[in-house]
């Protein structure tokens, strides 16, 4: 079967920082904790617990040693938390996911009522939330946002009568611009000023570019990197949104070769958390199978 791989994949520059700090930690990282996991990638997760590096879900569960703030950061509280604690901290925030921080604090400052455009659970946006004191709100409907902005201008509470909005460093491109599109619709009168930035990174950016451009010239695609992993979901949503059959695996052993069936051409793309020797796996084993009629 021949495979042709997107043009951007794979590791982006924040996540390889990260490993290159615990590579050259070498046997001292172990017993440093994470806060959450490093990179939401199995193989790593599991290569990182095997060097006896721990995963910690909150400030709370470490009392001593080395705390790590992984590549999509955290928010002032935790940074708070573990110097009163007296921890070892290890900051490895991406500089990417700094500056959304920076910019929802400042906006905060100025007087906005910020919204995240992101997924609530995830790390990176409870951190850029908590640089907001807590006051940002987060979706990615602008439906479901213009009652809850609705409820804040109602309240006998003073509110802020700026909007802006800034997006999780992995979202989808053209879903964020859909988004404020809808949200310019809906707007409350009582919002007279309105600020977007659009903060999706720019090797997420490359990637989701890559996949839509590859999924034209293929007959299946395979998109390799953690469920858990918010940009490499969104990769195979916008794969599969071009009316290619695609297939998100985590491993090369769930490969079915009933997946290409009459197919000449697979792409294959990957999360920006899937290391290399897991692409490369993957691609052999596409590359083994003989094209069926
Ligand atoms: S996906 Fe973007 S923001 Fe996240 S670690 Fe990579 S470069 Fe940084």
């Amino acid at each position: 079967m021949q495979v042709k791989l997107a043009r951007e994949l794979g590791f982006c520059f924040g996540v390889k920082k990260t490993l290159k700090l615990f590579d050259e930690m070498g046997s001292d990282s172990r017993g440093v904790k994470t806060l959450g996991t490093l990179v939401h990638n199995p193989q790593v997760v599991s290569e990182l617990k095997a060097r006896g590096v721990g995963v910690a879900y909150s400030v709370d569960e470490v009392d001593s040693g080395t705390l790590t703030i992984t590549a999509h950061g955290a928010g002032p509280d935790a940074y708070a938390e573990a110097q009163r604690k007296g921890l070892r901290l290890l900051d490895t925030t991406c500089p990417l996911v700094t500056k959304v921080q920076k910019i929802a604090e400042s906006l905060h400052k100025d007087g906005y009522q910020v919204v995240v455009y992101g997924d609530p659970n995830h790390q990176e946006v409870r951190g850029i939330v908590g640089w907001t004191e807590n006051t940002a709100l987060v979706s990615t409907d602008a439906k479901e946002l213009v009652p809850r902005l609705k409820a804040l201008t109602s309240s006998k509470k003073r509110v802020p009568k700026k909007l802006a909005v800034v997006s999780q460093t992995t979202q989808p491109a053209e879903r964020f611009k859909s988004f404020i599109a809808e949200l310019v619709s809906l707007l409350p009168d009582d919002f007279n000023e309105f600020h977007v930035h659009n903060t999706i990174c720019q090797p997420t950016l490359d990637r989701q570019s890559a996949v839509v451009e590859l999924a034209n010239e293929v007959d299946v695609m395979v998109v390799v990197g953690g469920r858990d992993s918010a940009n490499t979901k969104h990769l195979a949503e916008l794969a599969s949104e071009e009316g290619v059959p695609t297939y998100h695996i985590e491993w090369p052993e769930e490969i079915d070769p009933n997946w290409f069936k009459g197919a000449k051409v697979v792409g294959v793309t990957a999360g920006a958390s899937t290391p290399d020797a897991v692409i490369e796996k993957v691609v052999k084993t596409i590359e083994a199978i003989e094209p069926e009629e």
